[in-house]
């Protein structure tokens, strides 16, 4: 072995994951759904129900001030809003609502509620309805939500038929289980944005089988298994030509991402049915094949792993989201969200003995980064208060992929450094 292969042979552990596993999950309803009054990171919704009420499976039971909204995913009795710690780490309002025997709301009944016709004129007020909140909603900061009229023409619609992270695999199992589905929406889609072109990315080994099936609607774009090739803010870019240089919406460029799980719920909200269930993969310790699982969103992680009966092993780590970008739970209290695609488990021996050592030049770190940020110097900076200096190294152009933690001998917590620069650089701009 050569030192090139010493120094590389880290960044190469980064899993590939395997062939995604066929088929979805059902699982039960819960007997409790936590619901965050939270768009994951993005907007915030004042609460419609009152501690007490009883609501159906579908009712709106939160609204922002444009109109979209948040709905029940299990009919029952509100028992407590009160405020939780998201699968983000964010500290958010809630409703808790515990099961009950209530009918569901049928989709007719939900948009005569919302005063909704299935007309081009209101189709973006039914996809706000349908908790499907629009690419067109700025995103990230100080929650706040935008306006169609403030984004430049959609000129390229990018569905997203693979995960980033390469040991989820709900969006390619959704992608095959729901294909006729898909291929109807991207023909409204078109209807909707006739001049976008739209592009759909997939596994490199599914390319064939995309191509037969949408080649006539989209572009298909096959994409390697490894995972910095798969990066969003890498590989949209390549795909549009649009250059998104730091973390600023897709959507200030006239470029929309979206999952085809994210895809389905729009197609869904514009027949009047609310985005209520998530898929997510589970993975990891205790799991003898990585599963993909429906459940309610508002679940919590704790009544999903019972369900499965994973146990989860003493002193592991619980984290929402995949190997790389996944955030470690405090509790299993934590609601599956929007935005939660996977459940990824670790025992004490995947974990190092001690964290946050000294640096040690080594350098893998930024040799490992996508996008060459100086990380070493980047999270020296900032733990010891030098902000200034570290926003000079250009911390927003962080695609908070994890590689550099990844590869780090000294499990040094950068990427959470370089978030303190990005939020730091962000309340100074
Ligand atoms: S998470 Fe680390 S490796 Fe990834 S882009 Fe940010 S600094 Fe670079
Ligand atoms: S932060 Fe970690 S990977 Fe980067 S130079 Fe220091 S010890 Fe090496």
């Amino acid at each position: 072995m050569n030192l090139l292969d010493l120094v590389q042979a880290p960044e190469a552990r980064v899993p590939r994951g395997p062939a995604p596993v066929p088929g979805i999950r059902e699982l039960p309803d819960p007997e409790v759904v936590i619901l965050p009054l939270e768009y994951p990171g993005q907007i915030l919704f004042s609460p419609a129900v009152a501690v007490g009420d009883t609501v159906a499976r579908h009712e709106v039971i939160g609204r922002s001030e444009r109109g979209n909204c948040v709905h029940a995913s299990i009919g029952g009795t509100v028992r407590e809003i009160r405020t939780i710690w998201s699968a983000r780490s964010h500290h958010v309002p809630a409703v808790v609502i515990e099961r009950g025997d209530v009918p569901e709301l049928t989709s007719a009944e939900l948009m005569a509620r919302e005063d909704l016709v299935p007309d081009r004129a209101t189709r973006l007020e039914m996809l706000r309805a349908g908790g499907a909140i629009s690419p067109w909603t700025t995103p990230g900061r100080d929650h706040r939500e935008g306006d169609v009229a403030e984004y430049p023409e959609m000129t390229h619609i990018v569905i997203k038929g693979l995960n980033e992270e390469p040991l989820l695999h709900n969006f390619e199992v959704l992608l095959r289980e729901h294909a006729d589905t898909l291929a109807d929406g991207i023909k409204r889609l078109h209807e909707f944005q006739p001049k976008a072109r739209i592009h759909l990315t997939v596994r490199r080994g599914l390319v064939g089988w995309a191509r037969e099936r949408f080649g006539d609607l989209v572009e298909v774009v096959g994409l390697s298994t490894a995972y910095r090739h798969r990066l969003e803010r890498l590989v949209v870019p390549r795909i549009c030509g649009v250059d998104v240089p730091h973390n600023a919406a897709f959507r200030a460029r006239g470029v929309a991402v979206l999952s085809t799980e994210y895809a389905l719920a729009a197609i869904a909200a514009l027949d009047g049915r609310p985005f209520t269930s998530k898929t997510l993969t589970v993975t990891g310790v205790g799991v003898d094949e990585p599963v993909v699982v429906r459940t309610r969103i508002g679940a919590r992680v704790g009544d999903v792993l019972e369900a499965l009966g994973v146990t989860v092993p003493t002193h592991g780590r619980v984290s929402i989201g995949g190997s790389m970008m996944g955030l470690a739970l405090a509790d299993l209290e934590t609601p599956i969200d929007k935005f939660s695609h996977g459940i990824f488990l670790q025992e004490p021996a995947d974990l190092p003995v001690e964290r946050n050592l000294v640096c040690i030049n080594c350098g893998r770190c930024t040799r490992a980064c996508p996008v060459r940020l100086q990380v070493h110097l980047l999270g020296r900076s900032v733990e010891f208060d030098q902000l200034d200096t570290a926003l000079a190294m250009q911390p927003e152009a962080c695609l908070e992929c994890g590689l550099c933690a990844f590869v780090c001998p000294s499990h040094r917590p950068l990427v959470q450094l370089v978030r303190i620069a990005k939020r730091y650089g962000r309340s100074e701009a």
